[in-house]
């Protein structure tokens, strides 16, 4: 099968809700990345007007950042088949990027500053609880080496090097792991909880990060191994992604390593 007979269906969760500090560019750098190589791509919001069916159909799933008070709207709305649907398009390895506030929405609950704690999937097993108003927000640059052991091998394999990722990270809420993998250990930045040096977690194939950017276009090689993921599992057959000149984003990354004095061990492709 050639790229022009393959699809991928991009799920965006609540775009009206769930799009804060530019998230929806993890959307466009999937849909454009795919695009280049001659895949057909749609993007399928996936809200409050969505059938659980809509959530079964989608190949990749996009979640970005929100505020406090969206995260429950939209908890209150992500119930029931729905809720089903989301847990079993995680558990069969969809492959998907959460930000921020949307892995809070995946794990067991997130205790916002003010009001009601909200429930959240349980399909993550952690937990974020948001300490106060008057404790100070986690803002600021952010990069990691992923160490979820099957995906950074996976990254080193597209790339060549050990993967370190650039991001944006502006959260309250501290997240406190269970079982599930972190998705990569802090080299700069706070964090999950600005204590324990883990960032994000790491489930099947769902990337979950507080690291805004938007996270793709400072890293185009995991918007990259979201495409082959996806493709792979809807395809059932070996995917090689064609190079695309990333001379521009591999130089942005550069310059914040150097900004940051981040020193890579290994100086490579990435
Ligand atoms: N409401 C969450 C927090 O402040 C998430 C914020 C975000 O998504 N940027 O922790």
């Amino acid at each position: 099968m050639s790229s022009g007979q393959m699809k991928i269906i991009i799920g965006w969760l609540y775009p009206q809700l769930m799009s804060t500090y530019g998230d929806r560019g993890n959307v466009i750098t999937i849909q454009r990345r795919a695009q280049w190589r001659g895949y057909n791509v749609s993007i399928l919001p996936l809200d409050q007007n969505s059938t659980p069916d809509d959530l079964k159909s989608v190949d990749v799933i996009v979640g970005g950042g929100a505020q406090d008070r969206q995260q429950e709207i939209v908890m209150r709305d992500l119930q029931g088949a729905k809720a089903d649907a989301m847990r079993e398009k995680i558990e069969n390895g969809t492959p998907g990027v959460f930000t921020c506030g949307s892995p809070q929405l995946l794990g067991h609950y997130y205790e916002p500053a003010l009001g009601q704690r909200i429930e959240g999937l349980g399909i993550l097993d952690l937990v974020s609880i948001h300490p106060g108003e008057n404790t100070k927000r986690c803002i600021g640059n952010l990069v990691i080496e992923v160490t979820a052991s099957r995906l950074a091998q996976e990254l080193q394999a597209m790339t060549g090097t050990k993967p370190y990722l650039v991001g944006f990270e502006n959260h309250g809420g501290r997240t406190k792991l269970g079982k599930v993998e972190a998705l990569g250990r802090v080299v700069y930045g706070l964090g999950n909880n600005g204590e324990d040096g883990t960032e994000g977690a790491f489930y099947q194939n769902a990337i979950a990060t507080y690291s805004h950017g938007p996270l793709l276009p400072k890293n185009p090689f995991v918007a990259d191994w979201l495409i082959q993921t996806a493709l792979r599992l809807k395809y059932q057959q070996e995917i090689q992604l064609s190079p695309l000149n990333d001379t521009l984003a591999m130089q942005g990354r550069e310059a914040m390593f150097k900004r940051l004095k981040v020193a890579l061990p290994v100086v490579g492709k990435i």
